[in-house]
């Protein structure tokens, strides 16, 4: 499994997604960035930051 912690991109966010695969968690966490965070889609940007910091589990 892999995880990402949003706050070590968003300070002070305390989500953390589960994924059994990066695209697992991109999906969960393009989710939670246009809820939580206002932001409409993950752009190439916001996918490689996620990419960076998904760590094995
Ligand atoms: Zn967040």
């Amino acid at each position: 499994m892999k995880v990402f912690r949003c706050g070590d991109v968003v300070p002070g966010c305390e989500r953390d997604f589960l994924g059994a695969d990066r695209d697992d968690i991109v999906r969960q966490v393009a989710a939670h960035a246009a809820l939580d965070h206002g932001l409409p889609s993950v752009d190439d940007d916001l996918a490689r930051l996620v990419a960076e910091n998904i760590r094995d589990v």
